[in-house]
């Protein structure tokens, strides 16, 4: 019998603001559930997003399965369903690793650039993962002294990072789309070494139209620029062929 024909769903282990992660009869692996939620302005804006679930769960799925093809280390198991998916179970390394191509977003806040503006390099920033503190960016220096990473292991973070953004960039490119910027979590296995986890999709990467450099991402959500499940439903239909 396969892994995934004598799975059950057990326990609910975790409630995110987009996802759920339940448990399975076999210790070393989790369902991951994708709800049509979705927030923004750490957690202050509160909405749906009709289909966004499904969408996030095949295009994540599908990107995943790209990158496991160019060697790089993933959690995903096996896509059970529409919005679910069987993963390995890892302990995930409390950081947001964001990579960065073009200016945008709280970037170009910052530093008073304005959105669009390509970068000379690919930019990579940290950021501890907690809600209450609003998820801090911090450096490498402040990572290995609190103890959330170590060099070694941040060094795999971080060349994984530039070399996921690589592959991204040109798949993504030949769907017409600009790789703008995106957010990577990782996980630690239980017999050592780290995966790619969490989610590749609309929610935690910014998308614009290659021509009209028109967002197909979340941003539409944040920004309330309208036309938020027709931007989902572009992404899913340019990369699955399905809206
Ligand atoms: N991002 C994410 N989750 C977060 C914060 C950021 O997925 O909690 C993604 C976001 O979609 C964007 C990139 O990381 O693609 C950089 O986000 P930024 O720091 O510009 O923050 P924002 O402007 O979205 O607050």
């Amino acid at each position: 019998m396969s892994v995934t024909a004598a799975l059950t769903r057990g326990a609910m282990l975790y409630e995110g603001k987009a996802k759920m992660v339940f448990a399975t009869d076999n210790p070393e692996l989790c369902v991951v559930l994708y709800k049509d939620d979705a927030t923004a302005l750490n957690g202050l804006k509160k909405g749906r997003i009709a289909g966004k679930g499904a969408i996030n769960n095949r295009v994540t799925n599908h990107l995943m399965r790209l990158l496991e093809s160019r060697g790089i280390p993933t959690h995903l198991v096996d896509e059970l369903g529409d919005r679910e998916t069987l993963v390995k179970r890892v302990t995930i390394i409390p950081l947001e690793v964001i990579a960065r191509n073009i200016a945008a977003g709280s970037l170009a806040k910052r530093l008073g650039i304005p959105e669009g503006v390509p970068m000379k390099r690919t930019v990579v920033e940290y950021c501890y993962k907690d809600d209450a503190l609003g998820d801090p960016m911090v450096n490498e220096s402040h990572i290995i002294a609190m103890g959330w990473s170590d060099e070694a292991e941040l060094e795999s973070i971080s060349s994984l990072s530039l070399k996921i953004n690589e592959i991204l960039k040109d798949y993504l490119s030949g769907a017409g789309l600009t790789l703008v910027d995106f957010k990577l979590e990782f996980g630690r296995l239980p017999g050592g070494g780290i995966v790619l986890a969490d989610e590749i999709s609309p929610d935690t990467c910014r998308l614009w139209d290659a021509k009209t450099g028109e967002r197909l991402d979340k941003d539409r959500f944040r920004r309330d620029l309208g036309g938020v499940e027709e931007a989902y439903a572009e992404i899913s239909a340019r990369l699955l062929g399905v809206s």
